[in-house]
Order: C-alpha cells, then structure tokens, then sequence
C-alpha cells in the first residue's frame, strides 16, 4: 500500500474495548499494572508499556505511527509545540562548548533559542550563508554539534542546497537537522534529501485548521541512539510531550492533510501570479514563480509544489499598516497554513522584540507583509487584497 492509505488506516496499539473506528482519547496522567515485576519492565522499558503520560500515552503514540507511516522514519516524537520539538532536539545534541552552525535567516523564536537562551548554557552560534557552501565548509569544527536549518526560511524563503550540506555533515560525523514545517512530510522525502533529524511545528499543516499547538521530531535512524535519548532522558527530564487530546485533534488533521495541502498550495501559485498585476506590490516572492531565485533548486529538492507562505513587498511601513487595516476577508492573525487566509507584518511582530540591527541582519524588511494561503476561493483573496491596496490611496 501507498503511503497516504497506510496512515489512514494505521492500526491502534491494542486493540480498543468497544471495537472504537476512531483512536479513543486515553484522558490519564498514569497506568495500572498487575504485578512489581511488569511494572519494573516497564519503568525500565524491557517491555513497551505506558507508565506515565509524560513519556508515553496511547493516543499520541497513535499519531507518532501515523507520522512514522508517512514518512518511513525510525521513530516519531509528538510535543506540546513546535518550539518544544526544536528545543528539546537542539538540547539532545548540544553542549557547553560546543556550537551549532546555522542562518540568520529562520523563525524569530528559533534564533533566539540559539543565540539567546543555548549561549547561556555556553553553546556557540555560529551563523553564516546556508546558501555559501564554502562558507560552511570553514565554520564547521570538531566542537560542531550539527547543522540546522530551515527547508524554506520563514519568512524570507531562502533555500540552501541540502545535499551539499549533508555531504558536510557526514565527512564530520553530524546531524543535519532541519525545520521542514513550511512543505509538509507528505510531499517531501526528507530521508532522500540527507536529513538526519526533521523537526516540525505540527501547529501549522498538520494540526487541521489550527486547532491546536503541536511539534514533532522525526529521526531517520541515521544518527545513532538520538530518538532513545529523547524518550529516555529528553522527555523525563524536560517534560514537554504533547497531550492526547491534540493527538486526537492532529490526527484527524492529517487525515486530510494530503488534500489540504494540494488546494492551499495550488490556491498559493494562482494568486502569486495575479498580485503580480497590481502597481502597489512592489515585489511578490513564491517559490513557485518561475524566476524566483530559489525556483529550481526548491523544485529539485521538494517537487512541483511549493507550499502555501507568499509574501508582498509595499512602499513602506505605514502602505503594510493601511494594508493590513483595511482587509476584509483575509484574517489578521500570525499563525501559517490555517484553513483561513492570514496575513501579518513579522517586521513588527514575530521579530518585534528584536533590535532593528537584528531585523536588518536578518533581513526582515518593514516593507514585507507576509501571508498565508487557506482554502478559500482565489478570486474572493485575490478581490479582498486589491481592495485593500486601493482604498490605502
Ligand atoms: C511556527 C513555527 C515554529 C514554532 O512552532 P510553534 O508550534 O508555534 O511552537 C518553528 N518553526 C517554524 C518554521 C515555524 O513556522
């Protein structure tokens, strides 16, 4: 069977008491056992029994196994969010005099993870061009602890050349760790491309109309005992796994994240090409457009589509205000890849809280709005945006 049907249909653990269709929701904080000897297996993990819903709980080890189907991955780890997911894998490998060589160019809160709160703990940040591949070659050292980086930088959308950097990471010894959550894992083959461990913001695609917060990390088996260090020492210890009920509700949503995907990305392309026709958009910056610089490289490493993230370039700061004030129908909201259209300013937002050096370091520009593409008929986003330029005059 493909792909896609094996995680529809992806089996419960232990078969369900009342033949239930749908995984049932296992609403406990811990586990009775029937004797000292299966309950001391179980602490020890001798046998694959939950003990305690801070390491394991069965609906989330369902979702972990729909995952794992979809992406053919040794193991799967659901969290209580993204930044949960990001943390806990950056916490696994790092350590006090060891750096992680990465991009200015990524999610505001992950930048500051690294440069912020890891060089607390007297982790390095070694930031460079991921596209300079010679540049990479010379920052990384012994003391290296992985590459990290974004598949589609959000928001500048800068794409690097994942096979290179794996060629890196393997003459060192490293991970490539890289933060997929822009082209979801069913339509992109990240074992293929040489990343080693993919980490997620679930909340994004896959949660199913942002219903909830969600992270996962998916280890290809490539890096050695990295997802039994998480469940062993990174979920005891730190205690961030994500709770049954957003497994139940992320389930449902990847389901239909197949579907949803196709028409948001496809609803993407069409209104990339049309707000190319309206005097106010200085720039528009999609992947899918044909001479944007990143088009054949992204089109190699991640197929024909190119996600549901566009930004828009306008005069300046107050021409986004305006912009993002007069909408109608596309909602003012952070967030990406919800069932609803969103647009946001990350200038002062997302990227609010840093120094005009950071932003300008990073490349987030106040002229940027950036917007998300949901479900919703083309003609109606494409109306609702071309009023909103127009009335700004
Ligand atoms: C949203 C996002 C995150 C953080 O995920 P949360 O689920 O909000 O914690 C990390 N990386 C990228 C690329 C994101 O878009």
């Amino acid at each position: 069977m493909k792909k896609q049907t094996l995680a529809i249909h992806t089996t419960f653990q232990s078969p369900d008491a009342y033949s239930a269709l749908s995984m049932p929701v296992y609403h406990t904080a811990a586990y009775e056992f029937d004797d000292a000897a299966v309950m001391a297996d179980a602490f020890c993990g001798r046998i694959d029994a939950p003990d305690y819903s801070r390491v394991m709980n069965p609906t989330v080890t369902y979702f972990e196994n729909k995952v794992r189907s979809l992406t053919g991955a040794h193991d799967v780890i659901a969290f209580t969010s993204g930044m949960a997911a990001i943390s806990n894998t950056l916490l696994a490998v790092a350590a006090a005099g060891k750096n992680i060589v990465t991009s200015r160019h990524m999610f505001g809160n992950t930048y500051l993870l690294i440069n912020n709160t890891l060089a607390r703990f007297g982790v390095e940040a070694r930031l460079c061009d991921l596209t300079d591949i010679a540049a990479v070659e010379k920052l990384v050292d012994d003391d290296t602890c992985c590459i990290y980086l974004e598949t589609i930088t959000n928001p500048q959308m800068e794409v690097a050349d994942l096979g290179a950097l794996s060629a890196i990471c393997r003459r060192h010894g490293i991970p490539l760790i890289a933060d997929t959550t822009m082209i979801p894992f069913t339509h992109v083959d990240s074992r293929a491309l040489g990343i080693d461990i993919e980490v997620v913001s679930s909340t994004k695609y896959i949660s199913g109309g942002a219903t909830s917060l969600g992270g996962l990390i998916i280890d290809y088996g490539t890096c050695q005992g990295f997802s039994e260090q998480i469940r062993k020492e990174m979920l005891l210890n730190l205690g961030a796994y994500m709770t049954p009920h957003v497994a139940y509700m992320q389930t449902i949503g990847l389901e239909t994240l197949d579907a949803r995907y196709r028409i948001q990305s496809s609803n993407a392309l069409d209104l990339a090409r049309r707000l190319r026709s309206l005097p106010a958009i200085s720039k528009v910056t999609y992947l899918g457009l044909e001479d944007n610089p990143y088009h054949d490289l992204a089109r190699r490493q991640f197929g024909p589509t190119a996600g549901a993230m566009l930004t828009i370039d306008l005069a300046d700061k107050d021409a986004c205000y305006s912009f993002i004030n007069n909408l109608k129908l596309i909602r003012r909201a952070t967030n990406l890849f919800d069932n609803k259209s969103l647009a946001i300013h990350p200038a002062s937002t997302i990227f609010g809280p840093l120094t005009q050096q950071e932003r300008d370091s990073m490349d987030i520009l106040d002229t940027t709005i950036r917007l998300s593409i949901g479900l919703e008929d083309v003609d109606d986003l494409f109306k609702d945006i071309a009023q909103a330029l127009g009335s700004e005059k």
